[in-house]
């Protein structure tokens, strides 16, 4: 597949960098960047010599979430599932959900599971669908001007497809930015864990390639048992199952919009500063 929304290199011995590419879209996730992003993930995946993997955002922010436009991109007719749900034409939220299990929740799920270390290179703003590309990574690396926000209350929607926000803020936080839709910093998020380091912009891509460069030296069973270990201490705290439970919330949320409103997201709450793409 011949990648048009994504760049794709070897930035140093052992080390795949896949960079968002749709600067003039803020790096948002239309279905054609979603399917070339899972194809340089695997790529990455089935190469051997590849031993870490970066995730980066031509700036200047790292993403803006989904991109729900019509006609951006390639659609789904372009690409083979990599999921087994079909039905993405299909009424109601038949086809809606089948759509989101398949580009959002199972490509995330399957980027979280590559068994080889992934480091988001996060700067500028963060939003919604742009949270879960960097919450499936491994570790993130952020920018001291990062800022990050899930606003879909507003739309009447629980928070983004990938319902990873308790884990990775901490209920109580989750809560609150969930409940507010208030950005949050590079530092609180370091400070709650979600970023491993924070660091002058400028430094960034420098900062993370070293740190993979770092990690690329050490043997890539251990790198790979490792992350399972830590990985599947998640899943015995209930982690995927309580992310399958957000994502059904999140589907009753997009239905009752459509029951109520003809579209999926609630459009009476408006604001200049935060209305939504589509
Ligand atoms: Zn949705």
């Amino acid at each position: 597949m011949a990648l048009e929304t994504i760049l794709y290199e070897m930035a140093a011995d052992h080390v795949a960098k896949i960079t968002l590419n749709r600067p003039e879209a803020r790096n948002a996730q239309n279905v054609q960047l979603t399917y070339e992003l899972n194809e340089a993930f695997d790529t990455a995946a089935q190469d051997d010599n590849v031993k870490v993997i970066i995730l980066a955002g031509s700036d200047p922010h790292f993403s803006s979430g989904h991109d729900l436009r019509a006609g951006s991109g390639k659609g789904f007719d372009s690409f083979k599932p990599v999921g087994t749900w079909g039905g993405f034409g299909m009424k109601g939220q038949e086809g809606m959900m089948a759509r989101e299990e398949e580009i959002y929740l199972g490509m995330c799920r399957r980027w979280r599971n590559i068994p080889k270390p992934t480091i988001a290179q996060v700067q500028g703003k963060t939003i919604a669908g742009g949270l879960m590309l960097a919450w499936v990574c491994d570790l993130i690396i952020a920018s001291d001007d990062a800022m990050f926000q899930d606003p879909v209350v507003n739309w009447g929607v629980p928070g983004v497809e990938y319902f990873a926000h308790p884990w990775e803020l901490g209920v109580r936080k989750a809560k609150e930015i969930l409940f507010t839709a208030d950005w949050f910093t590079a530092a609180e998020a370091h400070r709650l864990g979600m970023v491993n380091h924070v660091v002058p912009r400028a430094e960034l891509a420098e900062f993370t390639l070293a740190l993979a460069s770092k990690i690329a030296e050490k043997p890539s069973m251990g790198l790979k048992l490792t992350k399972e270990a830590v990985n599947q201490s998640a899943e015995a705290q209930g982690q995927w199952m309580a992310m399958l439970s957000g994502f059904n919330l999140h589907q009753l949320a997009h239905s009752h919009n459509m029951q109520t409103y003809g579209v999926p997201i609630d459009p009476s709450w408006q604001s200049a500063a935060q209305k939504p793409k589509a």
